[in-house]
């Protein structure tokens, strides 16, 4: 039986790649720091098999203590600071967890190691944020980075970090650049999540409006469960190397809506959105585009699910939740 190791367990893709490999017949260890995390019980649930360890990605001791006691065939590096706004306001701790996490636990995989035969390997989730203020469309593994926000700056330090150990140590240390990836999972700040929930709540009269940010901004977004497939096919390669893992579509926020709302049977949706500077962010993202030809071609990764199926199963997820909350 395989062993992986997760770190970010809790987060949308950790949930996502846990049960993706409990179907694959590994065995699943999740890194957490402290007992608090509200959603221990929920993904506890979604994959009984898996084991829980503490750990904490500012600790190095405590990450090296995890990788020996589990022995993994494979790490996953999930764990992050991940919300881009909330990184302009705690800078240094996204810089600490994001980026130095990063080092820290290839340092783990580096000093553990595994066997000769069978070392450990590993997968740095890596983002398309680090591409910023776009220097190529679309973009590819060889577009240089420019971040805009400190996540973006994280993970550019956190893929050259993977790439170091790499050249360096021989570590089979592969980086996904991976676009925007939702689903049902994702947190409520992002704002897929944000406008399918609010979209379904206006239909069941529990809200009145979305308050929004810039709606011209375009993101290229999949579906997070064709994106953990992706993750666990990089480490299946001979070699590392890295891949960017998108749609090749992007569509704006003012799309987002626009899906939305005709979801709900809504085609003017003007009266429902209003927007605030506190959602604007002080270095914004404009347009972000992948070109995911090396992973289709090396490793047969294809996206399954379209933008407009992806909207429509948040939405309905969001409108079944709602109102089963709201006891409608
Ligand atoms: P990101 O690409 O990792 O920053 O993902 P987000 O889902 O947080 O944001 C995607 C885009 O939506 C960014 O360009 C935001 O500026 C824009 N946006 C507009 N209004 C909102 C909002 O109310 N919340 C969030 N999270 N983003 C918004």
């Amino acid at each position: 039986m395989k062993r992986a190791l997760i770190t970010g367990i809790t987060g949308q893709d950790g949930r996502h790649l846990s049960q993706f490999l409990a179907n694959k017949g590994y065995q699943v260890f999740g890194l957490v720091h402290g007992q608090a995390n509200p959603k221990i019980d929920l993904v506890q649930s979604e994959n009984p098999a898996l084991e829980l360890l503490e750990g904490d990605l500012r600790d190095l001791s405590s990450l090296i203590a995890v990788v020996e006691q589990v022995q993994p065939d494979e790490v996953y590096n999930l764990g992050a600071i991940s919300f881009v706004q909330l990184s302009f306001k705690q800078a240094e701790l996204t810089a600490e967890i994001t980026g130095l996490g990063v080092l820290r636990m290839l340092e783990a995989v580096r000093i553990v190691g595994g066997t000769d035969t069978n070392p450990i390997r590993f997968y740095q989730a890596s983002s398309s944020e680090m591409f910023g203020k776009v220097h190529q469309t679309p973009q590819t593994e060889a577009t240089s980075f420019h971040p805009r926000s400190p996540y973006g700056v994280a993970k550019v330090f956190g893929h050259y970090t993977t790439l170091n150990y790499r050249e360096a140590y021989g570590i089979h240390a592969s980086s996904g650049i991976l676009f925007n990836h939702e689903g049902p999972k994702r947190g409520l700040e992002f704002v897929t999540r944000k406008v399918t929930n609010s979209v379904a709540r206006i239909q069941l009269g529990l809200q009145e409006v979305i308050t929004m940010g810039n709606i011209e901004s375009s993101r290229d977004w999949g579906y997070a469960g064709d994106y953990v497939e992706a993750m666990w096919m990089m480490l299946q390669q001979e070699e590392p190397d890295d891949y960017v893992i998108a749609t090749g579509e992007t569509h704006t926020i003012r799309d987002l809506l626009d899906v939305s709302f005709k979801h709900a049977g809504i085609d003017d949706w003007t009266p429902y959105v209003k927007q605030d500077q506190r959602f604007y962010r002080p270095a914004e993202v404009d347009l972000l585009i992948g070109d995911a030809s090396k992973a289709h071609s090396r490793l047969g990764w294809k996206p399954r699910v379209s933008f407009n199926e992806l909207v429509r199963m948040m939405y309905e997820h969001d409108l079944a939740e709602e109102s089963a909350k709201a006891g409608l």
